[in-house]
């Protein structure tokens, strides 16, 4: 199954936060909590932010702890690039998810039900990378597909370079390049 991922190349962040102002999976979250537009306004304004780590991507784990606790399934795992995705009418909005994620990659939506970064789905579905990646002026992010054999190689040849997300144990499927 083709799996979906991600490589971010730091050392080319000049951290312009055009992709924090451009994430429309996180658009719902800024509407809901102002004071987070107000940090990334802030933080266009400090020179030294440049290598500030603004990233609250879901990692789409292959080992999603956020899937196996959900009591009513609306946390699963999709055919579509084995993207992991909630079912906003299945979700009771317990939180559980919340707190199983060990990247605080979850919040609540003003309209009651999980939500997180999807990768941009809506996106990918017609072909387009996640609006983050297109409007990068540095390209910093490597976006695409892969079979997890094929993955792994790749990350093994560059291996001494790159490290997951901190938090262990889910397989996250983006990697950053430091
Ligand atoms: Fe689930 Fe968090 Fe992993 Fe995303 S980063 S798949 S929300 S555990
Ligand atoms: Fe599942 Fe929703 Fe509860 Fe998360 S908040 S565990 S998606 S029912």
């Amino acid at each position: 199954m083709a799996r979906y991922g991600m490589v971010i190349d730091t050392r080319r962040c000049v951290g312009c936060m055009d992709c924090v102002v451009a994430c429309q999976d996180r658009e719902p979250r800024a509407r809901g909590v102002q004071p987070r537009l107000d940090r990334v306004r802030h933080e266009r304004e400090v020179p030294d932010a440049a290598h500030r780590d603004p990233d609250e991507r879901c990692n789409q784990c292959d080992d999603p702890p956020c899937v196996t606790c959900c009591p009513t399934g609306a946390s699963h795992v999709e055919e579509f690039g084995a993207l992991v995705l909630v079912t906003h009418e299945e979700c009771i909005g317990c939180k559980a998810c919340l707190a199983s994620c060990p990247y605080d990659a979850r919040f609540i939506h003003p309209e009651g039900y999980a939500d997180k970064c999807t990768f941009c789905v809506h996106r990918l579905t017609h072909g387009l990378d996640p609006a983050c990646v297109a409007v990068c002026p540095t390209h910093c992010m490597h976006f695409g597909t892969s079979t997890t054999q094929q993955r792994g190689e790749h990350v093994a040849r560059v291996a001494p370079a790159l490290r997951a997300a901190a938090g262990g144990g889910t397989k996250p499927r983006i990697f950053y390049l430091t």
